[in-house]
């Protein structure tokens, strides 16, 4: 049997797809998570055999956008057997509107009526029942309640051979307009007739009140700004770092001893440093980031979870409204500071094309978990007494975003949409422990699986590169005569108006866009830091690691910007390819990426350097000379813009 569950976005499914299969997907607090179809087969305790997908939600059959299409191509093309319409029962009258035009696909369905255990007022299922003409079984997803009905329910529908009567007749309307004002009213009819004692909506609750402080802006940021503090120093700078110390000091002692065992059994000293220094150093220097990454993911996951996020989304519309971007486009960034992939993905929620496409392209631009480590590398190291550091980073992104937001609006031509925000705000919860639980382990294991494959390859070939020059001779000392040093000195001049232009930072932050975890894993070869992160661990000692790398504080943050703003990863390229669907846009959107890390990198440089150092920084005339020509692509976006809002004002006219 072939199940699908449809509904409407929050409605619940993917908490019921959970409680059906016992899988653990991401249950995100509020619309537009679920945006592929997942499957998976029910559960055993139902007895029964069956496939049960979870579908996009959508608000209609007729898509307005990409991911409402998922639902209704799969309906229609696949041989779903029963669809359960997943209804929130706190969010009747608008759940219904879809809930009609399923009936009249000719598919058995079930009303799954969910979040019954919040509903204030009272239902009048039987009623409900008969004005809709099919079953209605009222659930709690998340309490796992009503399940065993549902999917008994759900088994009789499928053996139910009488053809499905069209109750509504309104198919035979051609006019869609006319067709959905008719819906608007039946539906509302209907909700209104079987609706009782529904306090839901009128009464003002204490949620609303609370909601009035939290969403005013003036409280609501810096709320934001000291919880998120609160949070990046937990899991950066105190708990993080305490349970670190242990794992990297259980690596290190594994890598000594092995060290030592190898010697002593007469292993050649090369492979006995690939192994040790090379493979399992790289690899502890990215794993010693985990525990940081994984309490970080694990509050933030509770904080989203309680229902704080979707408020933030809420503040922040304005601003997004001003560049150009829809309210939406903030669900993609706040996903994206896990992993900008399934953030990219996440903008399918977004109608207007043009606005689709700059949510794509400036969703990387928020720091992912991946770049968790990079930014905790420099600031721990290079800056160990400046614990605001941190999250002024994600300030910077912020305002990065809101900066090349604004010229895309410009160069793209976007108009102002008026739309509504179309979040609703969930309720304020007890965050779940567990769920926060899984989403930490989904980061970490994303983290370990990537160590064992593409840092493992990664490290060892940046070993193999930093240990052999051109001709296969051992370079030892002269690691300036490798093959890595030797390819990467004539790109590294790019890199100096940015400072950045040493063989070793230019290799880093090479193998970075193949993992951004690689950068840290890189420079603990080029720089022989095996030790750096030793077992007064502080993160990493910021005076091994300084002495190592040899640069200056304002280096040190260049190179970061330059990591976090340039393109990211090859694997959210890919996902940036396939969701902007065009390769001559993608490619301006990487250039435009490549322009933007380079820029905010030569910024820091050049005007760091004169301001602490008191001197000019490497490449400051060629800096000069990008500044003004960038400059001048600048003007000439915006006076195109104007000429063509000029035109069209004629044109009105
Ligand atoms: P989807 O967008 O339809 O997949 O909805 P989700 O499964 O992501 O759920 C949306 C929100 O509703 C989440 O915050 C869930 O925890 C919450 N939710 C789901 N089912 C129930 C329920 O039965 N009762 C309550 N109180 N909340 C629920």
């Amino acid at each position: 049997m072939k199940i699908a569950l449809v509904g409407n976005p929050n409605s619940g499914k993917t908490t019921l797809f959970n409680a059906l299969t016992g899988k653990q997907e991401y249950v995100g607090n509020w619309a537009g998570v679920t945006v592929s179809k997942k499957e998976a087969s029910l559960k055993k305790s139902f007895n029964k055999e069956a496939i049960v997908t979870d579908l996009p939600g959508a608000y209609s059959i007729r898509p307005f956008t990409s991911e409402e299409s998922v639902t209704v191509d799969y309906i229609k093309e696949q041989h779903v057997d029963v669809i359960i319409n997943v209804v929130d029962s706190t969010n009747l009258n608008r759940s219904l509107f879809f809930t009609t035009q399923i009936l009249e696909l000719g598919i058995p369905v079930v009303v799954a009526l969910n979040k019954v255990d919040i509903l204030k007022g009272n239902i009048d299922i039987k009623k409900l029942e008969d004005k809709i003409k099919c079953k209605v079984i009222q659930i709690s997803a998340s309490k796992e309640e009503g399940l065993e009905e549902l999917i008994d329910d759900v088994y009789k529908e499928s053996k139910n051979e009488e053809k499905l009567e069209n109750i509504f007749k309104l198919e035979d309307i051609k006019d869609l307009k006319i067709q959905d004002k008719k819906r608007f009213k039946i539906v509302n009819e209907i909700s209104k007739e079987v609706l009782t004692n529904n306090e839901y909506e009128q009464k003002e609750t204490l949620e609303d009140k609370i909601d009035k402080f939290v969403i005013n802006p003036i409280i609501g940021i810096p709320l934001f700004i000291v919880v998120m503090s609160f949070i990046f120093n937990l899991s950066i700078n105190t708990l993080g770092p305490l349970i670190a110390d242990n794992l990297v000091a259980i690596i290190q002692t594994f890598q000594e001893s092995l060290k030592g065992i190898l010697a002593s059994n007469g292993v050649n000293d090369f492979l006995n440093e690939l192994l040790t220094d090379g493979i399992i150093g790289g690899i502890g220097a990215v794993l010693g980031f985990v525990p940081l990454v994984m309490i970080l993911m694990f509050l933030l996951a509770l904080l989203e979870d309680c229902g704080f996020m979707a408020r933030i989304a809420v503040i922040f519309d304005p601003i997004f409204k001003k560049i150009g971007l829809s309210g939406k486009s903030i669900i993609p960034m706040v996903v994206g500071y896990g992993c900008s992939i399934p953030g990219i993905m996440s903008a399918r929620t977004i109608k207007t094309e043009k606005q689709r496409r700059m949510t794509i392209l400036l969703t990387p631009f928020v720091p992912c978990g991946a770049k968790v480590p990079i930014i905790a590398f420099f600031t721990v190291a290079f800056f160990p007494d400046n614990p605001l550091l941190f999250p002024l980073v994600y300030l910077i992104a912020f305002t990065v975003i809101i900066l090349v937001g604004l010229l895309m609006k410009k160069a793209m031509q976007v108009e102002d949409i008026k739309d509504y925000f179309i979040i609703e705000l969930p309720s304020y919860r007890i965050p779940s422990a567990k769920r926060a639980f899984f989403r930490m382990l989904d980061t970490a294991k994303d983290f370990i699986r990537k160590a064992g494959t593409i840092i493992l390859i990664c490290n060892t070939v940046v070993f193999m590169m930093t240990s052999f020059d051109f001709s296969l001779n051992l370079v030892g000392e002269h690691i300036d005569n490798s093959i890595l040093a030797t390819i990467a000195t004539p790109l590294s001049v790019l890199l100096i108006p940015i400072g950045i232009g040493t063989w070793q930072l230019t290799a880093a932050a090479m193998t970075g866009f193949l993992a951004k975890e690689e950068v840290v894993g890189t420079l603990s070869i080029v720089y022989a830091m095996s030790g750096a992160i030793n077992e007064d661990f502080e993160l990493i000692n910021s005076v091994v690691a300084k002495e190592a790398m040899g640069i200056t504080q304002v280096v040190a943050l260049s190179f970061m910007f330059f990591n976090l703003f340039t393109p990211p990863c090859f694997a959210a390229i890919g996902a940036m390819k396939s969701e902007l669907k065009s390769n001559k846009v993608l490619l301006k959107g990487i250039s435009l990426q490549i322009w933007v890390g380079y820029m905010v990198s030569m910024i820091v440089y050049q005007v760091g350097s004169i301001l602490f150092y008191k001197k000019l920084g490497e490449g400051f005339l060629v800096a000069i000379i990008l500044v003004v020509i960038s400059l001048f692509g600048i003007l000439s976006i915006t006076r195109r813009a104007n000429n063509k809002n000029e035109s069209m004002k004629l044109n009105i006219e």
